[in-house]
């Protein structure tokens, strides 16, 4: 699976501290989930163990930190990894539909099986997520071969959410309730097709699939990052490596359970 960005998605960017502006105050420290800032010696920041989620911002007094984001990917960059063996990418887009249809239009999806498009920034509205969905259903099914592919539409929540809102339980809502959205709006447009699969992202944790279901959204998956990240740093390296073991089986069972269902919708 590839990961590639169309518009700024907060995955494709990392924090800069403008040494100009900053004191080395410290006050940032305790913000950062994945300890990017650190006292020893000096304060010190490690730009590659920052993964956008923000939290930083709000903390420090001097405006000294900002996000630089890292430019759109280039659809001949994917083609080159299908080339080399790649079958599945999932692409992170915004609001801008003329751009994914530009980038979507120049892959060459011959060897692709599993296509993953992650819509619901919290820029986006209902309607502009609604309608991302019904274009992305529409644009997939308008290609070559479209049924020898599975097309995962993922509605993101709050991004990160496992780094945020630590006493919010209820931190997997926003996805639910984007995932409701786009159910409806596929459904009316009868764009519910047999290999198009809607989940969800951000703040997800074990009960989040029950959940949803319990509410009457029925997704079909869910993506779960922080929260997981966060279970296995508690283990030590043999329970990891169950741990993994477990969830890449049940995760290759579930993969052949939704083949088995598109195939029989
Ligand atoms: S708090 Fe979040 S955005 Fe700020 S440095 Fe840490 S990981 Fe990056
Ligand atoms: S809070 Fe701002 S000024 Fe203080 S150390 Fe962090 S980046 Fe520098």
């Amino acid at each position: 699976m590839v990961s590639v960005n169309i518009d700024k998605d907060p995955h494709f960017r990392r924090i800069i501290v403008n040494e100009d502006k900053c004191t080395k105050c410290q006050l940032c420290i305790p913000s950062c989930p994945s300890a990017a800032f650190s006292d020893l010696n000096i304060f010190s920041y490690e730009a590659d163990l920052c993964f956008g989620c923000s939290n930083c911002l709000e903390y420090c007094p001097y405006d000294a930190l900002d996000f630089e984001n890292w430019s759109a990917s280039n659809p001949l960059e994917l083609n080159r990894l299908f080339l080399l063996g790649a079958s599945a990418f999932e692409i992170h887009l915004g609001a801008n539909l003329e751009a994914l249809e530009n980038f979507y239009l120049k892959l060459d999806l011959n060897s692709v099986k599993l296509e993953s498009f992650s819509i619901g920034s919290e820029k986006m509205t209902d309607l502009e997520l609604a309608e991302s969905a019904i274009f992305i259903a529409k644009m997939t099914r308008e290609q070559p071969n479209f049924e020898d592919r599975l097309i995962i539409i993922q509605c993101d929540g709050i991004p990160q959410s496992g780094a945020r809102l630590p006493n919010n339980t209820d931190k997997d809502l926003k996805s639910i309730h984007n995932a409701d959205l786009v159910l409806k709006a596929l459904k009316k447009n009868n764009l519910l097709l047999p290999n198009i699969f809607v989940q969800i992202a951000g703040g997800i944790d074990d009960k989040s699939l029950a959940k949803a279901h319990a509410l009457g959204v029925e997704i079909h998956g869910i993506a779960i990052g922080s929260w997981l990240r966060k279970k296995i740093l508690e283990l030590n390296a043999e329970e990891a490596k169950h741990l993994c073991k477990k969830i890449i089986n049940q995760s290759k069972t579930n993969a052949e359970n939704y083949r088995n269902l598109a195939v029989q919708k």
